[in-house]
């Protein structure tokens, strides 16, 4: 009897429907570095990086080191009112880790969402500006407003209306939506064009207090904003005194093979939203900023008991010394063009390989049909495939295959998960994938 099964049985009858996406039957037992042990014992390489909340490796033994020293110290001592030496240490490192030579602040949390929510309150306190735009395909969160500001979760939002006012979409600048024959000049234009023309139709740019991107869309599925786009976005921002945020919950930290994706663009950012991988697994977020913009929301606007608790700041801590001694930017940069190379030769190999992207260890790979087109139906026949093989991938937007394993991975491990995408590609191309088992929808 596997136990497996036994503990997905158990979890399946207590666990909310909101909070579950089902793939295959996994339930991890351990982790390390690079890879998943289940509660079977089976060993998998990971390429999912828990969401790339694992950026820093599982379990990393200097992380689990400084959590286990820290916890033993003082786990929490409300950093709302009282400092303590390991939250200070942590807010001086992250205002030297970002962008920009102002003076800075920083807004400590415990999820990505409440850092957007914060990005949305600072701007709209320092404006005094009701109005917030985000773009299509984007996932800022599940909080009210950071479920509103994101694209991924609209059905499910129209379910919880009524919805706050002041928020709008502009088309994210998404490559699959590039006419044929049109290039990234014209089609950066274009979509520009979209862009202002919500500012000229209907939405005042006086009365807008922020615009929030993510640069590369991790959820929307590893898309990069053309460089013009964003420039002339950011540009329309200074224009009109707009506040120009970008949230690298998803895709900092190392992923895109530079610290931030913002740092592909050379633009300097007013706020920045950190998650996920800062505190290896443990709740934390965190905002830095312009210090007027964050300074003009007063205590106690936003503040969370256990915001920047002592433990996660210690995890982050050890992690950020992590990143840098191993030089896991660099080694995302050099691993990534590894995957590059691989994917230009697979291409040519396999029609069921549409167009990939890579930056850094962060890819998205489109599977298509015969025809070139979209095709969901077998994007998740290869990952139940890639499962039973020994690599846990899962999908985004249904047809888009998620590379985010863990900074760490290894060489070896590279060469194995190639290996193993061999095999599963040819199996797709010979029409010799298994069916999806009957009770599994097709992944979001
Ligand atoms: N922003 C981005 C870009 C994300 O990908 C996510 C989570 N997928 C969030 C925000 C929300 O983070 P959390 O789940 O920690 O609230």
């Amino acid at each position: 009897m596997s136990r497996n099964l036994d503990i997905l049985a158990e979890e399946d009858q207590n666990r909310n429907a909101a909070a579950r996406i089902k793939y295959f039957d996994l339930v991890v037992q351990s982790g390390s570095g690079a890879t998943v042990t289940d509660a079977d014992g089976k060993t998998y390489i990971d390429l999912l990086a828990s969401a790339s909340a694992i950026n820093f490796g599982h379990c990393h033994p200097k992380v689990v080191q400084a959590i286990k020293d820290q916890a033993e110290e003082l786990i929490l001592y409300t950093p709302a009112y009282f400092a303590n030496t390991t939250t200070a240490k942590l807010l001086e490192r992250l205002s030297q880790l970002t962008p920009g030579n102002f003076d800075k602040k920083v807004a400590l949390g415990n999820s990505g969402s409440d850092a957007n929510e914060a990005m949305i309150k600072f701007s709209r306190a320092y404006t005094g500006r009701p109005n917030v735009v985000t773009f299509t395909g984007a996932m800022h969160g599940s909080t009210y407003a950071a479920s509103i500001a994101s694209a991924i979760s609209l059905n499910q939002v129209r379910k919880i209306g009524p919805l706050m006012p002041g928020f709008y979409k502009a088309p994210f600048p998404d490559s699959h939506d590039r006419l044929q024959g049109e290039n990234e000049h014209d089609f950066s234009l274009r979509k520009f064009a979209e862009f202002k023309q919500l500012f000229e139709s209907y939405l005042p740019a006086d009365e807008t207090a922020l615009v929030l991107i993510e640069p590369i869309q991790g959820d929307g599925g590893i898309v990069k904003a053309p460089q013009e786009y964003l420039d002339l976005v950011y540009q329309y921002t200074r224009e009109n005194g707009i506040v120009f945020a970008v949230d690298e919950v998803n895709q900092g930290l190392g992923r895109s093979g530079t610290l931030w994706s913002i740092d592909h663009f050379g633009i300097v950012p007013d706020l920045l939203a950190i998650g996920k991988s800062i505190a290896s697994g443990l709740p934390l977020s965190a905002v830095v900023g312009k210090a007027e913009i964050m300074d003009a929301l007063p205590a106690p606007g936003h503040l969370f008991t256990t915001g920047g608790n002592p433990v996660a700041a210690a995890a982050a801590l050890a992690g950020l010394d992590v990143l840098k001694e191993e030089d896991l930017v660099g080694r995302s940069m050099r691993l990534g063009l590894r995957v590059q190379e691989y994917f230009d030769q697979a291409q040519k190999r396999y029609t069921c390989l549409g167009d990939v992207r890579i930056y850094g260890l962060d890819g998205g790979i489109d599977i298509v049909d015969q025809d070139g087109q979209p095709d969901a139906q077998l994007a998740s026949q290869i990952i139940f495939r890639l499962f039973e093989l020994g690599v846990v991938m899962i999908t985004l937007r249904g047809f888009i295959l998620r590379f985010q394993p863990p900074l760490v991975i290894t060489d070896e491990q590279l060469d194995q998960v190639f290996a193993i995408f061999d095999q599963v590609f040819t199996e797709a191309d010979n029409g010799t994938l298994k069916p999806l088992p009957k009770d599994r929808a097709i992944g979001w």
